[in-house]
């Protein structure tokens, strides 16, 4: 699916809290919230009652020009209220690369506004995704950028690791032709990886005193998986932009959006001769708004903040159990609720294992987990128990003894 189908599909019929069924009644763990997004776990009436209550009020309409809508006002005024950005303004979107788009848009035209037009290069790191929209293909990996002709040639990558890297980018490109830097708090799609603990504090540091804007993508890391709102509050960092969805209404409906400093949102909102022309029909859309407010009331109410803190460390103290076994290289896990089992290169390249056939194994015994070229990734809903945990973990374990 989402592409085209390469075969017999897998068809999931029903889903509740952690837990999947197919179409023949069989029940999986669901190790990665969908697609990292079911922060609160599936089949919740409260998300459902709510999208009820809105559709019957007012289904839809459109934020266009002076139009909004109660649900739009209040979620942004809401996620505004705990977002790590001075004076912060929230634009709302129908999910991740279209809030990419929005933000890397925004970044250029400030700059234009300013009066630094040339100032549109984009740096990225190596491993990071930022979906497969325009601006997000063309900051991506390899994999996902060949085949479509040229891209926005003004983009770069840099090692994930590295602020000496990011600032040699800076100086090689100009920083007068750089218009921002985007990086994922922890790297999800690219494999897991976890900054050092004063990286981003550094490369805040650095994108100011060069004037490139710092714009943190937080699609996955946001609404809990890192124990906190929006994912940088552990690493005491304030961007100029964060980019937001996925968990924001755990999926049960599409919503993203970019929440984004004042000093940059002001030569457009408060000059109307001087728009942001951009837009989509279906953004603020009031019961995609709805889904997100009620789900935002259970990760406050049941405090999935700080519960998600304790299965971080649940997950790393089960998954490193893993480290031990002749297949795996290295587990990544400990930084959010989120977490890689990396295959050996004689695995992968010697005896020709495929991550793919591991998530075979594992589902045919019952856990989704989700398979990048070398490792295995997970990232469960923060719901998940101890118990289920340790089920996933064993369970990899099985599928990688029936592929070893
Ligand atoms: N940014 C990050 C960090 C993501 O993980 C994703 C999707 O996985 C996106 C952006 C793109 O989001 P979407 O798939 O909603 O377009």
């Amino acid at each position: 699916m989402n592409t085209v189908s390469k075969g017999p599909e897998f068809v999931v019929s029903r889903a509740e809290g952690a837990w999947l069924w197919d179409e023949n009644g069989d029940r999986y763990l669901d190790g990665t919230a969908s697609l990292w997004y079911c922060n609160v776990g599936h089949g919740r009436a409260e998300i459902a009652d709510a999208v009820h209550k809105q559709i019957t009020t007012l289904d839809a309409y459109t934020v266009y020009g002076d139009f909004a809508n109660g649900p739009a006002l209040e979620l942004s005024a809401r996620l505004a209220s705990h977002a790590p950005v001075a004076d912060p303004r929230v634009i709302l979107t129908c999910g991740g690369g279209e809030s990419i788009e929005t933000a890397s848009k925004l970044a250029r035209r400030y700059w234009a506004a300013l009066g630094s037009p040339a100032k549109t290069h984009l740096i990225s790191r190596t491993g990071g995704y930022h979906g497969l929209h325009g601006f997000g293909t063309s900051m991506g990996m390899d994999r996902f950028r060949a085949g479509f002709g040229p891209l926005i040639e003004q983009t770069s990558v840099v090692p994930h690791d590295s602020v000496e890297a990011l600032e040699q980018e800076i100086q090689r490109v100009g920083p007068e032709n750089v218009a921002a830097f985007f990086a994922e708090p922890v790297i999800g799609a690219g494999g897991v990886y976890a900054p050092e603990p004063d990286y981003f504090a550094r490369v805040a540091e650095l994108c100011r005193g060069y004037g490139v804007l710092f714009i943190v993508d937080s699609v996955i890391c946001a609404f809990g998986r890192m124990g906190d709102w929006f994912g940088v509050e552990r690493f005491g960092v304030s961007p100029d932009m964060i980019v937001f969805a996925k968990g924001v209404t755990s999926g049960y409906l599409p919503l993203g959006g970019v929440i984004t400093s004042g000093e940059i949102a002001d030569p457009f909102w408060n000059h109307p001769g001087n728009p942001f022309i951009h837009g989509t029909t279906y953004a603020g859309h009031p019961t995609c708004c709805a889904a997100a407010l009620a789900n935002l009331d259970i990760l406050e109410r049941e405090d999935l903040f700080t519960a998600s803190l304790e299965v971080e460390a649940h997950l790393d103290v089960s998954l490193r159990t893993l480290s031990d076994h002749p297949l795996v290289r290295e587990v990544r896990s400990g930084v959010g609720v989120m977490a890689a089992v990396e295959l050996t290169e004689k695995a992968l390249m010697e005896h020709g294992i495929t991550t793919d056939e591991v998530f075979q194994e594992a589902r045919a015994r019952g856990v989704v987990l989700r398979a990048i070229p070398t490792s295995l990734l997970m990232s469960p809903p923060l719901i998940v128990s101890w118990q289920q945990i340790d089920h996933m973990t064993s369970t990899l374990r099985s599928a990688l003894d029936a592929v070893a």
